[in-house]
């Protein structure tokens, strides 16, 4: 049987990512309605080893819900990928009698969880916390929303410059070695072309892409990179296209701007609904699962599954944003 929860821990870990704070603050007044005790880890891992954990209140995440970023703070713990680490920050947890943890973070925040988890009690619950999109078990992550609609609004500002001057713009987005931040941008802005890691784009056929367009008198065009794609950054493609092709462009890196801003509306719903739904599936005895939403409803995946499967990006939607750019 498992153990009443009375005390839950919770964290974010990895990258940050705009939602966090709401997350966070779900958790917090979910469990306060229920009664229970919520307390804050402060910096991921680190700050469990380390014991830096204070008790939340629910007034404690009064005016959050709006900021990016992550009040609770995060970072990248080297020591909690060993043994030694991963007992100390057992010992922390015990010391403030903590009976259940949320853990919001990407996959390496959930594969410490997967480890962590195989060797001590503490039923752990995860929350796909990173701007990327790439984790399996749910269709959208926290921050992943406000992510494409900054780089959005770049590309906007881009274009108009784009087609003051009819230029070749490379805009570079991030999204690691998953594609969704970038076909997704490149499909709300009406992108030329979008460089996939997913899929091969080889140079010519942009350059095929670019006689077309000149042919039909379009003289400025809009290529999303994305960062984790084959042929290169945007810088190495800007001047791949030079030297092959003697085509001239500009480069523009959206870079750390995604990972920022406050919340659109609905990673702000999307976190305060995971972060709920993580206190009742502890109270309710889940343990040791990733929390997403798939279908619009909330979905619970092993944290071995979503570590090791890997989400698809949806070819049809690659073809149709193809087919729109024509
Ligand atoms: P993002 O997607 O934004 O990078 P992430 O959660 O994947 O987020 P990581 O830095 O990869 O970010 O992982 C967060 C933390 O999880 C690491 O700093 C480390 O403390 C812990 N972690 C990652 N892999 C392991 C592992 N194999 N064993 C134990 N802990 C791990």
């Amino acid at each position: 049987m498992n153990k009443e929860i009375k005390r839950i821990a919770v964290f974010t870990s990895g990258g940050d990512a705009p939602g966090m704070n709401a997350a966070v603050r779900a958790v917090v007044r979910t469990a306060a309605y229920y009664n229970l005790h919520v307390y804050g880890i402060y910096g991921g891992y680190e700050g469990m080893i380390n014991g830096n954990i204070k008790r939340l209140e629910k007034g404690d995440v009064a005016n959050i819900i709006q900021h990016g970023g992550t009040f609770l703070k995060t970072a990248r713990s080297l020591e909690f990928k060993t043994e030694e680490g991963r007992a100390l920050a057992y010992d922390s947890l015990m010391a403030h009698d903590i009976d259940a943890c949320v853990a919001i973070g990407g996959d390496g925040t959930y594969t410490g969880a997967n480890v962590f988890t195989q060797s001590y009690d503490v039923p752990f619950i995860g929350l796909p916390g990173t701007i990327d999109n790439d984790i399996y078990g749910t269709d959208f992550t926290i921050g992943y929303d406000t992510a494409i609609n900054t780089a959005v609004e770049a590309m906007d500002k881009i274009r108009d410059t784009a087609h003051s001057h009819n230029r070749l713009f490379f805009v570079e987005v991030m999204g690691r070695h998953a594609g969704y931040i970038a076909l997704n941008t490149g499909i709300g802005t009406g992108a030329r072309y979008t460089f996939l890691p997913e899929v091969d784009n080889p140079l010519e056929h942009l350059v095929q892409l670019l006689q077309k367009s000149s042919k039909r008198n379009k003289l400025f065009n809009l290529v999303v990179v994305a960062e984790g794609n084959k042929s290169g950054d945007a810088m190495t493609i800007a001047q791949k296209m030079k030297e092959e092709y003697d085509i001239d462009s500009k480069v523009t890196i959206i870079g750390h701007l995604q990972r920022g801003g406050s919340p659109t509306a609905f990673d702000r719903v999307l976190s305060s609904r995971l972060g709920y739904s993580a206190v009742k599936s502890l109270m309710e005895g889940k343990q040791n699962v990733a929390l997403g939403l798939v279908d619009n409803k909330i979905s619970f995946t092993t944290f071995a599954d979503a570590i090791s499967k890997k989400k698809t990006i949806d070819a049809d939607l690659i073809k149709m944003s193809e087919i729109l750019s024509i």
